[in-house]
């Protein structure tokens, strides 16, 4: 298998802005593999949070350029085989991983003129509903999101370390959204009790890393004062990460790039589902190629949360539209999705 990593720099809609501290824009990796005629796309959103960039990334592929050229690919199995032995080549980057594995399951799909739902799930995938997020903003960059997501299904909002209830009482009052709010580490000092009851007032479905990862040992108490369900993001990074959950978390979110890729992120599915976990997949701010991986595992999840393409200025793929917060899937081959123009 021929291999052809590039780079290209993403930009978020003006009013989509991530944060305050608006990032206008990120690199992600795009991994093109070729055998018999057929490409295979994947794709790789590295994040600074997990120490990867789209230098580090594409220096793994590339470095595993002998690994990749040798794989013969079959059948499930042998994606399954390839997530394993390309690790030593790719670690300890798991967005590389992502970006191998998802070209793996593209190509094998495409090679047997199916879905990789089908291939994955023996099933084609249904629409899925999706969280769409609104990052911390002003009131007047809050007024414009409530316009842009009026009728949107779930709407999901970060929250800051003084755990402010002003903007979700502000959207509360503006739609009829199921709401969830991400406090991405930042509740240090909040009284989870107090804050937690005032959510679920609020119709908050679920609350989302309240803490940093370094204060997991405090979660079996946080869990047991919340009046809502908390879920783990980046405390739940990987499969093996899963097993630690029960008594700490209510859930996880599962994220493709920091696991390694549609093989382990349907795992931790299952195994979640089996633990009497809630389960969610997200997204960085990426490609419609992504969050079309992210759609098959949303068929074994309670929620996603994929907005990452529709957020963006410039998606380089189409075929997965997002309309009213649901995203439609095509029929495939593949992950659905093309490149743009
Ligand atoms: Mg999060």
């Amino acid at each position: 298998m021929k291999l052809n990593a590039v780079s290209k720099n993403l930009h978020p809609r003006n009013v989509f802005r991530i944060s305050r501290a608006a990032r206008a824009e990120v690199r992600n990796i795009f991994l093109e593999i070729s055998a018999e005629g057929i490409t295979g796309r994947g794709e790789a959103s590295p994040n600074a949070y997990f120490d990867e960039t789209a230098g580090n990334v594409r220096h793994f592929l590339e470095a595993a350029a002998p690994f990749i050229e040798r794989l013969e690919i079959e059948s499930v199995a042998d994606i399954e085989r390839a997530w394993l032995e390309g690790w030593p080549w790719l670690a300890p980057s798991r967005a590389a991983q992502c970006a191998l594995d998802l070209a793996l399951w593209d190509w094998l799909a495409r090679r047997k003129g199916t879905s990789v739902a089908e291939l994955a799930l023996g099933r084609p995938a249904r629409p899925v509903q999706s969280f769409c997020t609104i990052g911390l903003s002003s009131e007047s960059e809050l007024e414009l999101k409530a316009v842009e997501l009026s009728g949107f299904p779930l709407i999901k909002m970060k929250s800051d370390s003084m755990a402010d209830l002003t903007p979700i009482a502000f959207i509360r009052k503006r739609t009829g959204a199921t709401l969830a709010v991400d406090a991405n580490g930042a509740w240090e000092k909040i009284d989870i009790q107090a804050v937690s009851r005032e959510l679920a007032r609020l119709g908050v479905l679920f609350i989302e890393q309240p803490l940093s990862p370094a204060r997991d040992e405090r979660m079996p108490e946080l869990l047991a004062a919340s009046a809502l369900p908390i879920l783990a993001d980046e405390s739940c990074v990987t499969l093996e990460d899963v097993e630690r959950m029960p008594g700490c978390f209510s859930g996880f979110n599962i994220k493709l790039v920091k696991c390694g890729g549609l093989t382990p992120a349907l795992v931790m599915a299952r195994r979640g589902r089996e633990l009497g976990l809630r389960t969610m997949v997200g997204c960085m701010l990426e490609s419609s190629l992504l969050i079309a991986a992210g759609v098959v595992v949303a068929q074994e999840t309670d929620y996603a949360d994929l907005d990452g393409a529709w957020l963006l200025a410039d998606d380089p793929l189409t075929g997965l539209p997002l309309r009213q917060g649901v995203l439609t899937p095509g029929p495939g081959p593949g992950f659905g999705v093309e490149p743009a123009g």
